[in-house]
């Protein structure tokens, strides 16, 4: 069956690594949308405060559409930091949602050098589940998954969601709650 996995979360979760051997596992194609996005200026301005692009979706959603025909039925992992109505639905199309626990994610972008403002927004986008939800709204509960990346290798990683697609089951129960685990406030004033 062709298969078109999208490997998605807040930056700093893991996803170019476990995408990456994702991608060599099953032998599918591997497409980086944030790449792809700069490479084909499918962008409008650079917001400097949030030192990132803001994306033409209509372009973007095109240039997706374009790809995939000329892709033809082969398998394709795409990682994305971000689902939306710009993704053009596909048939045999899943989302795999990697998640992290927001202080290491927290230091894994600190180790990047961004902006602390910057640091808390995607720490908080993490404890609020948004790319989980995003997918979910998107593509629907059953053809997606959530896996914890938290303290786990990349082969790790690669066999638990090996597992989970294998089963097919879809998405029924959030697999972390970070809310329940940390404090946002006592969080913010941590990294801000
Ligand atoms: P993303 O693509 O989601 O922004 P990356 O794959 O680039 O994340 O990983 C961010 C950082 O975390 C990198 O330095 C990477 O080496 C490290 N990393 C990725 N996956 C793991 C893992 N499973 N365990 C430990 N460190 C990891
Ligand atoms: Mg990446």
């Amino acid at each position: 069956m062709d298969k078109t996995i999208i490997v998605t979360g807040t930056p700093g979760v893991g996803k170019t690594v476990f995408a990456r051997l994702l991608a060599k596992q099953t032998g599918f194609r591997f497409l980086n949308l944030g790449e792809l996005v700069k490479k084909e200026r499918l962008y409008g301005r650079f917001d400097r405060p949030r030192q990132s692009y803001v994306i033409d979706e209509q372009r973007l959603r095109k240039t997706l559409i374009d790809f995939f025909a000329a892709h033809g039925e082969g398998g394709l992992v795409i990682e994305t930091n971000w689902v939306g109505k710009f993704m053009p639905k596909k048939r045999g199309m899943i989302a795999i949602v990697v998640r992290l626990d927001p202080v290491i994610l927290a230091s894994r972008l600190r180790g990047r050098r961004w902006p602390k403002r910057k640091i808390w927004e995607n720490v908080e986008t993490e404890l609020i589940d948004l790319s989980l939800y995003e997918s979910l709204k998107c593509l629907g509960a059953r053809r997606v998954y959530e896996i914890d990346a938290t303290r786990k290798r990349p082969r790790q990683l690669l066999h638990e969601a090996m597992r989970l697609i294998s089963a097919s089951r879809g998405w029924n129960a959030v697999a972390v709650d970070w809310l329940q685990r940390y404090d946002p406030i006592e969080l913010s004033r941590k990294i801000l």
